[in-house]
């Protein structure tokens, strides 16, 4: 029984390779009308192959992009505080504090080029937002 997309394409294939034996039965026929829904048949297999091939690519980028939210939830359970800023329990770190309070989102801030530093200690690449740690 089938379980996913990838035996559903499979399926429809077998069913391709099935439509190309009727056609070659159908050629020696000589009947107008069979070969006629034998061609339509082989077109929209074919027509529900790309399809389900393009179900599976939109299945593996949402799978992927899961991954990331999931893999950023994780990490975001586990951050604190300091001096204003957010660390992981490891204490790796910055986050910035602005893209973790207002939507959940983890982003690394990047320590601030010297000439920059009177906006701020660290610069969030997500939000361009800039950001001096507290002393604690
Ligand atoms: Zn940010």
């Amino acid at each position: 029984m089938a379980t996913g997309v990838t035996d559903v394409l499979k399926i429809v294939q077998g069913a391709i390779d099935l439509v190309r034996k009727i056609k070659e039965i159908s050629e020696k026929t000589k009947d107008a009308e069979l070969k006629n829904a034998v061609a339509d048949l082989s077109l929209q297999l074919a027509d529900a192959k790309m399809r389900l091939v393009d179900v599976l690519d939109e299945n593996s980028r949402l799978k992927t992009r899961l991954q990331l939210i999931e893999s950023h939830a994780a990490r975001a359970e586990g951050l604190l505080v300091k001096g204003g800023l957010y660390f992981d329990a490891s204490g790796d770190g910055p986050f910035c504090p602005h893209c973790y309070d207002s939507k959940r989102q983890v982003s690394r801030l990047t320590k601030q080029k010297d000439c920059w530093v009177v906006y701020g200690d660290y610069e969030c690449p997500a939000c361009r937002q800039c950001f001096n740690k507290e002393q604690s």
